[in-house]
């Protein structure tokens, strides 16, 4: 199925296949922190991110929400349709924590009346500046139009999360979402998982996410267990 090797990300590989609208993304076991200057692999990390996000994108695609999301080919192997990613992370916040509580007078825990979006300029050469929507579109990094449909999507996907995740004891501090193009839509792309999500538990407050890798705050893999006991139960029956 796999015929070559497209592009290798941080934490995923992307795959051609005989299908030229269809691309595979595996998840390794790597993972990277601060612009990556932090490395390290995690045994059953990819598998842990594949699953939980294999079901997140299920639970958002029967809320009516599009996602580049098709069928999972293996543990850590998703099917995907190909789109042209939009240069942008799409950050959703709802509690303070992480970049905002080191760049605004705002203490971490704070939790924010409206969910507040904000748009990072996804380069690595340029250590993904925050953009505001005049920028975005004078670097032609997107419309106007697809701004205001992106920032629209990020909310309904917010909204969805949030509950979804407290039945399970979980609490989604912020998140990062990443989109694409394909055929005149915008689709939800990329993964939402324990590196892309800042996920607490909702009785002690823990990390269960990356920050236990960038804040050395303890074993890492228990963390993501834990994340992927919450929501996908049934890979440990
Ligand atoms: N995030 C991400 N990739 C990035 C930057 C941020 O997945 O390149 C996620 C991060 O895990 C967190 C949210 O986006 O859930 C907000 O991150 P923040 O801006 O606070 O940056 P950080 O404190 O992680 O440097």
């Amino acid at each position: 199925m796999k015929k070559e090797q497209l592009y290798s990300g941080k934490a995923k590989t992307i795959y051609s296949t005989e299908d030229p609208e269809v691309f595979i993304a595996e998840f390794r076991n790597s993972l990277t922190a601060f612009n990556g200057e932090k490395k390290a692999e995690a045994e059953k990390k990819g598998f842990y991110n594949a699953q939980i996000s294999k079901k997140i994108f299920e639970m958002l695609e029967a809320n009516g929400v599009k996602t580049h999301y098709i069928k999972m080919l293996s543990d850590i192997e998703m099917l995907v349709k190909k789109v042209e990613i939009v240069k942008l992370e799409v950050i959703v916040r709802n509690i303070a924590a992480g970049s905002i509580t080191r760049k605004y007078p705002v203490k971490e825990g704070t939790v924010f009346e409206c969910p507040i979006i904000s748009f990072d300029y996804k380069s690595d050469e340029f250590g993904d500046p925050m953009l505001n929507d005049d920028i975005a579109v004078a670097l032609g990094i997107a419309t106007r139009k697809e701004l205001e449909t992106i920032r629209k999507l990020a909310l309904r996907i917010n909204e969805l999360l949030v509950p979804y995740l407290d039945e399970r004891e979980i609490k989604l501090p912020d998140f990062k979402l990443e989109f694409g193009r394909q055929g005149g839509e915008i689709l939800l792309a990329d993964e939402i998982s324990c590196d892309t999500c800042r996920f607490w538990d909702k009785k002690t407050g823990e990390s269960l996410d990356k920050d236990v890798f960038r804040f050395d705050k303890g074993d890492l893999l228990k963390a993501y267990e834990e994340v992927a006991r919450r929501i996908v139960p049934e890979i440990f029956e």
